[in-house]
């Protein structure tokens, strides 16, 4: 009996590599790519894959980086997206960057020449029909209105995001505790807190005053005419808070009432910046009401100010795009699929991933989750001290819903990074203990050797047999 078809709408980076996975396993794939037929503000060929902006996969060290990492994995999954990168490389020194035509022609040629792909060139405008059975949506942060209204109708109006309004993250263990505290304001327990929930860092009259002056003056990007200008209520970015007004800010998200430093409990904050725990694990805060339009070396110059994070390490920075994606946590289930329609799965930056690398491999998974499906083969989830694991688990599970704003999104798409893995003592050196990028780095590599056997594991792939080959 022939293998049914799976259906995957947008040919780029996610869905082409789906659609691999799924042929490369024995399952025929069409794939729906609207361009030709129809554009989008940022593609500028028919090519599959195109990459809209840089050329650049970033780092490819796979001992100290987390993309470096995933790059890794992908590798040993046999990822279309990454072998066409390799055979397309051009210098960059510890990145990997590609000539983008050489690579999205490569893998235009690789589907198009596979036996069990047929490419179709249409829009699709609505949600699948239903004889479709199982079918990937990959259709990007550039998904064609239609079908993001329809998706939109499905899951709910604030469901899908169409603007990233994104505040900085950073990573826990570079706050500095001996400057900042625990607190939440007016020590409010709430349903789900402890009284202590937020890591506060203080600021005097001087500091906030310097604090102001350096947003307003700092260097911000521009929108793209076709992204508008979209500032809606509650989320301005905090350099246009600074240029309303010299106490907008300490009126708004860097109020310090209800907060008691406690360093220096008899002088009171004249401003305070709160951070929120952002993910499961704990290694993830987010800078509450921080989002912004600052350029990244802008952010991380003024916000390296604030008393506390003089050494922040950024997970991720500020920014606010154009974007459609959903809220996932809510949405998807562990591989993927529709809650509410079973069979239906969504990958790439549609599922809240940043970045190319992340959205391919969130289409790797995809992909071979719906092959699976379709051959009866069930694949446990990957896991999660895997690169794969770790960013697929941020999407549909280990990002924090906040309790105290209900209703208010708070899942924001995040390139992969340290801070999503469960972390792992650093190993001595001769029996001492390391300090400083040293301790980062062993850390770095204990966490990389760990998810890199447990992938191979994953994957099925037998060590010894890779070792000898
Ligand atoms: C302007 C811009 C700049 C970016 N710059 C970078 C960068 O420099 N580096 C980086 O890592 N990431 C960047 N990104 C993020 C990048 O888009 C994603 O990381 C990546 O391309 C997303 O992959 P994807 O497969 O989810 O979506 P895409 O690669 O966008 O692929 C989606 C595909 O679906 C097709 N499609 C859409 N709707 C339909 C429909 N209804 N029917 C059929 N086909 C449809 C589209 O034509 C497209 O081919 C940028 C994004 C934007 C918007």
């Amino acid at each position: 009996m022939s293998t049914q078809p799976v259906h995957v709408v947008g040919g780029g980076l996610a869905g082409s590599e789906a659609s691999w996975q799924l042929a490369e396993a024995g399952v025929p794939v069409i794939l729906h790519e609207m361009r030709p037929v129809r554009g989008t503000d940022a593609h500028k060929t028919q090519g599959l894959a195109e990459l809209v902006c840089s050329n650049s996969f970033r780092s490819d060290d796979a001992e100290t980086n987390a993309v470096g990492l995933l790059h890794a994995e992908m590798r040993l999954a046999n990822s279309l997206i990454m072998s066409c990168g390799d055979a397309n490389q051009v210098p960059a020194g510890g990145a990997l960057a590609v000539d983008r035509d050489g690579f999205s022609d490569a893998v235009t040629a690789k589907l198009e020449a596979h036996p069990l792909v047929t490419i179709v060139r249409e829009e699709v405008e609505g949600l699948p029909p239903a004889e479709w059975d199982k079918t990937i949506i990959a259709t990007g942060p550039l998904t064609a209105p239609s079908l993001a209204a329809a998706i939109a109708e499905a899951t709910g109006a604030d469901a899908l995001a169409f603007f990233d309004a994104i505040a900085p993250i950073v990573h826990f263990d570079s706050i500095d505790l001996d400057t900042a505290w625990f607190q939440s304001r007016y020590d409010k327990v709430g349903p789900g807190g402890t009284g202590k929930d937020y890591i506060n860092c203080p600021m005097d009259k001087d500091q906030y005053l310097a604090f102001v002056e350096a947003l307003i003056d700092g260097g911000k990007t521009e929108f793209k005419e076709w992204e508008g200008t979209p500032y809606f209520d509650g989320c301005l970015p905090i350099e246009i808070m600074a240029e309303r007004g010299v106490e907008t800010l300490r009126h708004g998200p860097m109020k310090p009432m209800g907060l008691t430093n406690a360093h220096n409990p008899e002088v009171k904050a004249y401003a305070v910046v709160q951070l929120r725990q952002d993910n499961a694990l704990g290694t993830l805060y987010n800078m509450v009401g921080f989002q912004t339009k600052l350029k990244y070396a802008e952010q991380t110059r003024i916000f390296k100010m604030i008393p506390g994070l003089e050494n922040a390490e950024f997970a991720r920075l500020g920014g606010l795009h154009r974007n459609t994606y959903l809220n996932s946590p809510t949405l998807l289930d562990g591989s993927l699929q529709l809650k509410s329609r079973p069979g239906l799965r969504f990958a790439g930056q549609i599922t809240g991933c940043e970045g190319y690398v992340e959205s391919a491999a969130i289409g790797l998974l995809a992909g071979r989750f719906a092959a699976a499906e379709r051959l009866g083969r069930p694949l446990p989830l990957p896991p999660v001290t895997t690169a794969f694991g770790a960013l697929l688990n941020h999407i549909t599970g280990g990002h924090i819903v906040s309790d105290e704003e209900p209703g208010k999104r708070s899942f924001q798409p995040m390139n992969v990074n340290f801070g999503l893995f469960p972390q792992i003592e650093a190993p001595k050196s001769e029996g001492k203990r390391l300090r400083g990028k040293e301790k980062t780095n062993a850390r770095r590599r204990a966490i990389t050797a760990r998810a890199l056997v447990d992938a191979r594991e994953w994957l099925g792939i037998a060590p010894a047999r890779e070792a000898a080959e």
